[in-house]
């Protein structure tokens, strides 16, 4: 399955599907149980992030392990993040060739941020400068093998706060090989849908995922609304009703950051989810 043309089929059906994306953690157990119940919701694909700040050798094994499991161990379609940060070519070498090896078939290509907060992002000596070259190098070494997405900032980067250039920016990765955007997480619904326009405008056609993180991650959140541990704000549901009403967009990409609950709530809210 090519996630972006089930998802260009959704899109033309108007078929609502989703996915799930974790982290490695410290203890895969307790995770490797919950993606194993998360499993029969359905997602169309989980993706596994890349810890950019890390050793590279051990996020190549701890991160390609997970995904791995998620594709043999639990049958799910995977997508793998990869980062420019602190990766050589040799090391991107190792980590897609496991990713290959561990039945991935999708990548997310990253630039990733500078290891310490607030310094400045440098490329590593024979690495990659852009998320776009690093698409590039996948396309060039695997050619379709791998599905590429690539990430998208509807309300603009740290680095570039000209919204047209960073669509620039966006539409040079699509253009290098990458077939579907995930956006970073937001909450104002209406800059969303129109950046999701000027992205059109611009030209780019493929599908554009909004990244969903469920509240209940958040401090300031949980202690406004208590009751948003077991259950999804109004305002949320009411967000997420809009997108997927408006905007045209039939897939919702949730930041589960490991935990299935606040998922969960907000998928039956929306009826997603066969009981
Ligand atoms: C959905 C999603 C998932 C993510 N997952 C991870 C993860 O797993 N691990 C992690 O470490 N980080 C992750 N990130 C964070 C991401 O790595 C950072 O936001 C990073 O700063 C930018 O990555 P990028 O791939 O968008 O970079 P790029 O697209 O390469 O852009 C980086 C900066 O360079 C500029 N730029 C791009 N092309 C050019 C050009 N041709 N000329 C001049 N400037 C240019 C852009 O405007 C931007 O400011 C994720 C972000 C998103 C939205």
């Amino acid at each position: 399955m090519k996630v972006s043309q089930v998802l260009q089929e959704n899109w033309q059906n108007e078929v609502a599907s989703f996915s799930f994306e974790y982290f490695v953690p410290k203890t895969q157990q307790n995770l490797y149980d919950r993606m194993d119940r998360m499993k029969e919701w359905q997602p169309l694909f989980v993706d596994v992030t890349w810890n950019a700040g890390g050793a590279s050798r051990q996020m190549v094994t701890s991160t390609t392990d997970m995904i791995t499991k998620a594709s043999k161990g639990f049958g799910l379609e995977t997508c793998m993040h990869l980062t420019c940060t602190g990766m050589s070519q040799e090391d991107v070498d190792a980590a897609l060739s496991k990713a290959f090896n561990g039945g991935c078939r999708c990548i997310l290509a990253l630039r990733g941020d500078a290891p310490v907060e607030n310094e400045k992002w440098e490329a590593t000596s024979n690495g990659f400068m852009y998320a776009r070259d690093l698409v590039k190098y996948i396309r060039q070494k695997y050619g379709d093998h791998f599905e590429i997405g690539v990430a998208g900032y509807p309300e603009g980067h740290p680095e570039q706060h000209d919204q047209d250039v960073l669509i620039e920016h966006l539409k040079e990765k699509l253009d290098a090989g990458a077939s579907f955007v995930i956006t970073q997480m937001f909450y104002d619904v209406d800059n969303f849908l129109q950046w999701v326009d000027k992205c059109r405008e611009k030209g780019i056609t493929q599908p554009i995922i909004p990244g969903i993180m469920p509240i209940t991650n958040y401090a300031s959140f949980i202690r406004r609304v208590k009751w948003c541990e077991i259950n999804v704000p109004p305002e949320f549901m009411s967000a997420l009703e809009t997108i997927m009403e408006k905007g045209h967009i039939y897939h919702l990409h949730f930041y589960t950051m490991n935990v299935e609950k606040s998922t969960r709530v907000i998928l039956d809210k929306l009826e997603l989810v066969r009981k």
